[in-house]
């Protein structure tokens, strides 16, 4: 698995290693982190190499599965570092996909509800193509995400590799960076300290949360089905930002005041995901209330 210790990666790493897999997790620590993983750093089944997948990966043992999850994901942070955020979304896709071809792995992209953009359909389903701004300052982690997505289809097509796509949409709970920028740990740990609650524009833009052991479930399904396409992992429960301001001031009783900054250039207008095919092929639905995942991980941040 690359990006394993990321916040989604190390949930996995955790998810996998119950099941009796063995891991070999590669990340380069860039926007993961070594406090994710520290806990398997003992177990015999789990081997840690610190290595930059956008540069040839060589491992000696046999591989059942590439699991490709390296990536800056938060916007903050892709915007920062958005040239080795395009180069592990193409170069990172392709050394990963040669060694999945090379050991007769089946290979997992993790990608992303960013490849539909802002989108003009709502909610968005696999079959939507996206309106992306490829110039803009998204553009380095949204096109990588449509370009791997392609080559992931053509390694496929030419090679018959194995392959599964899941685009995953907002995603958060425990091991989320505190400073990673995004909308929950910001708004959380804003109201755990009294600090002002920042929403940017009017708030009136959505998103659709979901929590992250529902999500891992979800991978977990797809990774074992046979589906060679593109599916939609998210929750469908979409709500204005200014709503999930709202609702992590009241769940942490905070003094925070609300206060309005700036809309981000080319941020979404509204996101949710139409999650028709992985219920049906994959019997998935999240199951994790808003409230109660959001209470998790206030909870997690508390401590
Ligand atoms: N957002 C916000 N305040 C923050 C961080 C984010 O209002 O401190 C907004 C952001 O503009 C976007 C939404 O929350 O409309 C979700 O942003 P996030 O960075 O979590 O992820 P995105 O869905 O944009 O990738």
């Amino acid at each position: 698995m690359t990006g394993g210790a990321g916040f989604i990666g190390s949930h996995l790493c955790d998810f996998l290693l119950d099941k009796n897999f063995k891991i070999i997790c590669v990340d380069n620590l860039i926007t993961g982190n070594n406090s994710n993983i520290q806990h398997l750093l003992t177990n015999k089944k789990f081997k840690f190499i610190n290595h930059n997948v956008s540069n040839h990966i060589k491992i000696d043992e046999k591989l059942d599965y590439v699991l490709h999850f390296a990536s800056p994901a938060s916007p903050v942070d892709y915007q920062k570092i958005p040239i080795q955020t395009l180069k592990v979304g193409s170069l990172g896709t392709h050394n990963t996909l040669g060694l999945a071809l090379a050991k007769k792995a089946k290979y997992m992209l993790a990608s992303t509800s960013e490849v539909y953009g802002d989108p003009l359909v709502n909610p968005q389903p696999e079959s939507y193509w996206g309106n992306v701004n490829p110039v803009g300052p998204r553009g380095c982690y949204d096109e990588s995400k449509r370009f791997a997505e392609a080559l992931v289809m053509a390694y496929h097509r030419i090679h018959k590799v194995d392959i599964r796509i899941v685009r995953i949409f907002n995603t958060y709970g425990p091991r989320m960076r505190k400073d990673d920028g995004r909308a929950v740990p910001n708004f959380i740990n804003q109201a755990l300290s009294n600090k002002p609650i920042t929403v940017y524009g009017g708030g009136k833009q959505t998103r659709s949360f979901c929590y992250i052991s529902d999500l891992i479930e979800g991978i977990y399904k797809l990774i074992m089905s046979d589906i060679n396409e593109p599916v939609n992992l998210g929750n469908p429960d979409e709500h204005t930002i200014i709503e999930i301001a709202k609702i992590i001031k009241k769940l942490t009783k905070s003094k925070s005041k609300i206060v309005f900054k700036k809309l981000p250039v080319d941020d979404p207008h509204v996101r949710c995901p139409d999650i028709r095919k992985a219920k049906k092929n994959l019997g998935w639905e999240p199951k994790i209330s808003l409230k109660y995942g959001l209470q998790k991980t206030i909870n997690w941040y508390n401590k």
